[in-house]
């Protein structure tokens, strides 16, 4: 049976399910993840679009016009961020029920990682996006 991970927003009205493998689990500190989320980066696990069923007011804004955000509309907690073009969806590993199931594999866009943050967990790193 595939791995549930199940999360939603800090008041508890967006919520989300999939349970599915992640395609990736990846730490992004891209300068547009780091507004989204109002933190040094976005420690977000992505999936196939279709393979997360989300629920609640969730209200999207876009950081660019192929990235997507969506914020709980009542708390404004970040849950998820998106390509829809590329059909994936990817949900923050902060706002899972259960955050340790992230196994992050990799640091991308380390060319904007904030000088203070120190990475020292053997992961690859990346200066911008991950190579295809
Ligand atoms: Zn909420
Ligand atoms: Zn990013």
């Amino acid at each position: 049976m595939a791995q549930r991970y199940e999360g939603g927003c800090m008041c508890g009205a967006v919520r989300y399910v999939a349970e599915a493998a992640p395609l990736n689990e990846r730490i992004c500190h891209c300068r547009s993840c780091q507004k989204a989320v109002g933190a040094a980066f976005n420690a977000r696990l992505m999936f196939r679009a279709d393979e997360v069923r989300l629920s609640g007011p969730v209200k999207i804004a876009y950081s660019s016009p192929a990235v997507k955000r969506g914020f709980c509309a009542e708390c404004g907690t970040t849950v998820l961020s998106g390509r829809e073009a590329a059909g994936v969806l990817a949900v923050t590993s902060g706002s899972l029920d259960d955050p340790s199931l992230f196994r992050p594999a990799m640091h991308i866009w380390i060319s904007s990682k904030q000088p203070w943050l120190k990475l020292d967990d053997g992961l690859s790193q990346f200066d911008e996006a991950a190579p295809a």
